[in-house]
């Protein structure tokens, strides 16, 4: 059995995962493995994943082994910020073509490791397997291996070829990858006893800057995110922290998992979307950092902190109650989104119409029975046909989704906003909750809606009915 082969299916009975757990032992064996339709967009390939949940690193070079499509497929498909290195963002591909598929691919990757050294000189270079290369057989891990003894910099081979699966195995399969090579190699410059860890804030649209602040005032200092605006140095030091928020459970469960177990760094999953989950995240890390050692005043300064801040959050909102309550939202996305926002919203009075359980975890639905009193208003699918359906009989005012189903929603002429990755607006922390209502706000009423509801004018010509009959 190949050791890719081997990881895949210890990934996909990963011990931490719920929804793991929740099966029988046969079923379990099986894996998570669920045929893709063909024809069909299947989400992202395993590379893509990787690619994802790794890019968010910002002062190594990505290069991507591989034919320049991966590459221009996976570049900057989120909108991830950096405070300070900007080489994440350039795309380093080897660019490989017919003759390497003949000859092999191994000088070729050598070349573009050696040439991103010269030209760059980064801490360290991820160097992304895809189907091409993994087909023909090149030892990705051997090239990275020989490139590291060469030049002196790290050179970490990430085995996540495209074909191994869903984009959610190559979040993990990324997750491997770091775990392997880069966490424990190097330590930190110092450590204090409020040092954590964020595992799956990607910083999209500087979402971690909405929350920093607040660790910060409470001397909780952020050791690493993986990988939000992350640095090598960070994430290879972040064995010594004391605690981890475990952020997107189903993305990086398995790094939380084993950083519990190879280094006695205990983490609990939350969210920062909404302001009661805030509130509940600040509370556990204190809490959790205390009995790791932490002051004990801790959790009392987390409180203070937490009523200042929901006092403002609430003044702040105080205008849009009005405006939003009683009106219905789609929620269409997935994850801990699926329950976290539906409490952001609640809390504005709004009310949920649906939210949908797709790449949701058993306790994601656990919890949204939880906050919604009953699982009525869950679905795992919603077929554009049937989200037509619902939207054009006005079975919701709004739809929250990702920008694929945004058409969707503009066919039926209904209000929509942006929520997943793609996103232009940051909803973490106290000042996200804000930005998503003030944004959910500005759709519903932005004048362009009554515009488009009216017939056009063609529509009203006499016997326009008539002819459309016929045809
Ligand atoms: S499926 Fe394979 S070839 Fe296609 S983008 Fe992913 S890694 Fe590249």
């Amino acid at each position: 059995m190949s050791a890719l082969k081997q990881r895949i299916d210890s990934l996909l009975v990963e011990p931490g995962c719920a929804t793991n757990q929740a099966k029988s032992d046969k079923a379990r064996k099986e894996g998570c493995k669920k045929p893709l339709t063909p024809g069909a967009a299947a989400g992202g390939c395993a590379f893509d994943g990787a690619k994802i949940a790794l890019q968010p690193v910002v002062d190594v070079a990505h290069l991507v082994h591989g034919p320049i499509a991966c590459e221009g497929n996976s570049w900057d498909s989120r909108h991830v910020y950096s405070s300070g290195p900007q080489i994440y963002r350039t795309g380093f591909t080897t660019d490989m073509a017919e003759f390497d598929v003949i000859y092999g691919g191994e000088k070729r990757l050598y070349r573009a490791i050696k040439e991103i050294i010269d030209k760059v000189n980064p801490p360290a270079i991820f160097v992304y397997q895809t189907c091409l290369p993994a087909m023909i057989g090149d030892d990705v891990e051997g090239v990275c291996k020989a490139a590291s003894a060469k030049f002196g910099t790290p050179v970490i081979p990430v085995n996540a070829p495209g074909f191994a699966g869903s984009k959610n195995l190559g979040n993990k399969l990324g997750g491997e990858a770091l775990l392997d090579h880069v966490v424990g190699t190097l330590e930190p410059e110092y450590t204090t006893d409020c040092d954590i860890n964020l595992i799956g804030e990607y910083n999209v649209v500087g979402e971690f800057w909405q929350v920093k602040p607040l660790f910060d005032e409470l001397g909780i200092r952020v050791l690493a995110t993986f990988c939000g605006d992350a640095r090598y140095r960070d994430i290879a030091g972040s064995h010594r922290a004391k605690a981890a928020i475990m952020l997107c459970s189903q993305a990086l469960i398995n790094i939380a998992r084993k950083m519990d177990e190879r280094y006695d760094i205990p983490f609990f999953e939350g969210s920062f979307y909404g302001i009661a989950d805030m509130s509940d995240c600040l509370r556990r890390i204190s809490r959790l950092l205390v009995e790791r050692g932490a002051p004990a005043d801790l959790p009392a300064r987390a409180e203070a902190l937490i009523a200042r801040e929901e006092a403002r959050a609430w003044a702040r909102l105080e205008k849009y109650r009005a405006r939003l309550a009683g009106k219905r939202v789609l929620l269409f996305t997935g994850g801990v989104k699926s329950w976290s926002v539906v409490s952001a919203l609640q809390e504005v009075g709004m009310e949920i119409v649906g939210t949908s359980m797709r790449k949701s975890t058993q306790s994601d639905r656990a919890k949204v029975v939880e906050i919604m009193g009953t699982d009525a208003h869950m679905f795992d699918e919603l077929p554009p046909r049937e989200m037509y359906r619902m939207l054009k009989e006005s079975q919701a005012d709004v739809m929250l989704s990702g920008g694929r189903s945004q058409f969707v929603a503009l066919k039926a002429k209904t209000p929509w906003v942006e929520i997943n990755q793609e996103r232009h607006h940051a909803y973490a922390g106290y000042d996200g909750v804000v930005n998503l209502v003030a944004e959910i706000d500005k759709a519903l009423y932005n004048p362009i809606w009554s515009q488009v509801r009216q017939p056009a004018p063609w529509e009203l010509t006499e016997g326009w009915g008539e002819r459309v009959a016929a045809e």
